[in-house]
C-alpha cells in the first residue's frame, strides 16, 4: 500500500516528503494509521548522522494513531485502537525480563538499525529501493506505517490523541528520569540542566514529587522563563552566572537530586559538582558516541554521589504511559503545554523551531 513520508534522504539536509510503498504487514507487527507524531532531538541526530541509521530512512518516534492492522502474533490490541508509539525491545533478554525494557540488550538494533531482524525493510522508493524502517520500531513520519508489537501502546480514547505522541519518548524521558530513577522524596531539592522537552518533563514531574527546590538552568531566556511557569522555583541563566555556584548557594551546599538533559560534556561535570552529599544524578542527554567528560575523582569521592545514565526514563512504556496520561488527566502532568502543532508539510519547519528554542514540542499532524 501507499504511504506519504518524510525522509531523511542524505545527512544534514531537510527531510523530503515523499511517496513510498509499504509492505505486508508482518505476523508481529501492528499497522498503524499515524494521527500525529512527535519531533524528538534524537531524530535531528540522526539525520545528521551521530546515530548511524543507513539513510535513506523514515524517522520519527513518537508516534500516536490508530491501529488499522495486526498480525497474527499480536496480542492486546485490536483494529479502532488508539495508541502510542514507544521504543522497541526484544522482551527476552536479561534486561526486558526484569522489567527494564529501556536497557534491552538489543535496543541499538532494534531502535537504530532501520530494518527488521531478517535485513527487510517496510518502505520501499519509486525505483523499489529499500527505504530505512522500524526507527524506533515504528517510523512514525509516514501516514501508515508497521510498527514492533512491543513499540504499540494502548491508550484510553478519551484524550486527544493529537498530543499523545511524545509520551513515546521525550515526555517519558524527562519524567521518567524523575518519577522512576531519582525518586526524589517530598521536600527535596533538585535541579534540572536544559529546558528542552526532556527537561521541561523531568520539571513537571520534580512538582508532582513535592520537590520544594525546582532549579532550572539553561542558556535560552524564554526557556528558563518557561520553567517558572511550569514550576521551577529558581532559574538560572549559565551563560551569565557560575551554574555551580549558584546551584550550591540556593541549595546551602548542593541539590539532593539532578538531571542533565543537555548531552553537554561541561554541563555533565557541572551537574557532578551541583550535587550535594550523597546527592544522586541523572545522565539524560544524548552525546555523540566518544564522548568524555571530566569527573573530579579526587573530590567527589568523599560526597558519595550516585549518577545514573537513564534511557527512555527506565519506563515500561505498557504501564508508564497510560500512569502519566491519568496524571495529565487529573490535572497533575500539565505536558500539553510543551506542544505546538505544525502540518505535516511543515516538519522541517518543526525541526528548525525545536533546535532554535522555540518550540519546546513540535507534533507534526497528519
Ligand atoms: P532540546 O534541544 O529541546 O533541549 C536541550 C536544552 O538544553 C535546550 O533548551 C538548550 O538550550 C539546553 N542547553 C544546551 N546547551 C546547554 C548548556 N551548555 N548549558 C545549559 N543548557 C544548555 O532537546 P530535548 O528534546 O529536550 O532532548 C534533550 C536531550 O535528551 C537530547 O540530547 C536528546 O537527544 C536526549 N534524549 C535522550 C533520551 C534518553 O533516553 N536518554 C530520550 C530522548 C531524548
Ligand atoms: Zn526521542
Amino acid at each position: 500500500m501507499k504511504t506519504l513520508a518524510a525522509v531523511a534522504v542524505s545527512k544534514g539536509d531537510p527531510l523530503v516528503i515523499q511517496d513510498l510503498t509499504l509492505d505486508e504487514t508482518r505476523s508481529d507487527e501492528v499497522r498503524v494509521r499515524l494521527v500525529a507524531s512527535g519531533v524528538c532531538h534524537t531524530d535531528a541526530i540522526v539525520r545528521d548522522q551521530v546515530y548511524p541509521t543507513p539513510l535513506p530512512a523514515v524517522l520519527g518516534h513518537e508516534g500516536a494513531g490508530i491501529v488499522e492492522a495486526i498480525g497474527d502474533a499480536v496480542t492486546g490490541v485490536e483494529v479502532g485502537d488508539h495508541v502510542v508509539l514507544s521504543f522497541p525491545s526484544c522482551g527476552v533478554c536479561s534486561s526486558c525480563v526484569s522489567g527494564h525494557p529501556s536497557y534491552c540488550l538489543d535496543l541499538q538494533a532494534l531502535a537504530f538499525g532501520g530494518a527488521r531482524s531478517d535485513g527487510s525493510t517496510a518502505f520501499s522508493d519509486e525505483d523499489g529501493s529499500a527505504v530505512s524502517s522500524h526507527f524506533f520500531g515504528q517510523s512514525s513520519f509516514a501516514t501508515v506505517t508497521n510498527v514492533f508489537k512491543r513499540s504499540v501502546v494502548k491508550i484510553s480514547k478519551d484524550v486527544p490523541l493529537e498530543i499523545m505522541g511524545p509520551l513515546g519518548c521525550g515526555i517519558q524521558t524527562g519524567a521518567g528520569a524523575v518519577l522512576n530513577v531519582l525518586k526524589p522524596e517530598a521536600g527535596s531539592s533538585i535541579v534540572i540542566f536544559g529546558t528542552g522537552a526532556v527537561g521541561m518533563s523531568a520539571l513537571l514531574a520534580a512538582v508532582i514529587a513535592n520537590c520544594t527546590t525546582i532549579i532550572a538552568v539553561d542558556i535560552v531566556p524564554s526557556r528558563l522563563e518557561r520553567a517558572k511557569e511550569l514550576g521551577a522555583t529558581h532559574t538560572i541563566n549559565s551563560k551569565d552566572e557560575d551554574a555551580v555556584e549558584r546551584v550550591r548557594e540556593i541549595t546551602g551546599g548542593g541539590a539532593n537530586y539532578a538531571a542533565d538533559t543537555t548531552g553537554n560534556a561541561t554541563v555533565f561535570a557541572q551537574m557532578t559538582k551541583a550535587l550535594g552529599t550523597m546527592g544522586h544524578g541523572a545522565l539524560v542527554g544524548a552525546a555523540a558516541p566518544g564522548t568524555e567528560s571530566p569527573f573530579d575523582i579526587g573530590s567527589l569521592l568523599l560526597t558519595g554521589i550516585k549518577i545514573s545514565t537513564v534511557i527512555e526514563g527506565d519506563a515500561v512504556p505498557q504501564t508508564f504511559i497510560p500512569k502519566l496520561i491519568s496524571l495529565y488527566e487529573a490535572g497533575l502532568f500539565p505536558f500539553d503545554k510543551l506542544v505546538k502543532k505544525y502540518e505535516f508539510a511543515d516538519i522541517n519547519t518543526a525541526f528548525a523551531d525545536s533546535e532554535s528554542g522555540d518550540t519546546l514540542k513540535p507534533v507534526v499532524v497528519f
